[in-house]
């Protein structure tokens, strides 16, 4: 079976075959209880133990040592958390009870912390000039998600510039593997109370220029509708962060919107 690895978002790198992972996992899982829990558990939130854990440990064996090294190298790019994938099972660790499937009309997240937030349609929202921390959500289905890929990729082929292609691709892909969660972004306006940046600087920004840009263009454009929701807060920055781990420990990936650059 092909082993690979993922963070909170998305896809870090294959085990290479120098040794084979089960003769990584017998050497490191007898080593430290923190590889065997990883091994046992298919995943770990605890990535400061487990890269203290891998420091200084090495093998005899070259093939194996080989492969702790690329070891070691992956989990050091891991942010958040880190899953070990077999390649047919995404985060089956993570069972969020969410709403929002291709079936549902209902659109829930099954998590609370985002229940206080105030929702208007993200084409005639009036947020405060206030800081605060945000999120896109999706308000009802459109478009099936394959069927934006197909259309969009076609066109965007058209237009014959390889690294735009690849850019766009990329977020069409991640739209094609949307989760249930209706919630598609979390970020924030301003750091603390004195911050002169606003919500509703971040909501003007969305329309011209922002992470989110394409992919909020891309669900609009086929028929979906979403909203822009909101919550007033003095830390929006220390917020949000909390928010997106909550998040996180709780579905396994980052909402769609959100770049690895980004957090
Ligand atoms: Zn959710």
């Amino acid at each position: 079976m092909d082993y690979h690895i993922d963070d909170a978002y998305g896809y870090i790198g294959e085990f290479e075959a120098f040794a084979g992972i089960e003769a990584l996992m017998d050497f490191l899982g007898n080593k430290r209880r923190v590889f065997r829990e990883l091994f046992d558990n298919g995943y770990t939130e605890d990535l400061v133990t487990l890269r203290k854990a891998l420091k200084g440990i090495s093998s005899e064996n070259e093939n194996l040592n080989n492969e702790i090294v690329h070891f070691r190298e992956m989990v050091s790019r891991c942010k958040i958390i880190l899953v070990i994938n077999d390649g047919c099972n995404d985060y089956y660790q993570f069972q969020a009870q969410d709403r929002g499937g291709i079936d549902s009309v209902e659109q829930n997240c099954s998590l609370d912390i985002f229940n206080d937030f105030k929702y208007q349609d993200i084409k005639s929202a009036h947020p405060p000039e206030k800081p605060g921390v945000f999120v896109i959500k999706v308000q009802k289905r459109g478009t099936d998600e394959c069927e934006i890929s197909n259309e969009l990729t076609g066109e965007i082929c058209e237009i014959k510039w390889k690294a735009m292609q690849h850019a766009f691709s990329h977020r069409l892909d991640q739209i094609v593997h949307m989760s249930n969660c209706p919630i598609l972004y979390i970020g924030h306006a301003g750091t603390n109370p004195e911050s002169r940046q606003t919500l509703a600087d971040k909501y003007r920004e969305l329309a011209y220029c922002h992470p989110t840009h394409f992919y909020v263009w891309a669900l609009l454009k086929y028929n979906w509708k979403l909203d822009f929701g909101w919550m007033v807060c003095d830390y929006p920055k220390k917020y949000a962060a909390e928010l997106k781990t909550e998040f996180v420990k709780h579905h396994g990936q980052m909402p769609l919107m959100i770049e690895r650059e980004e957090w």
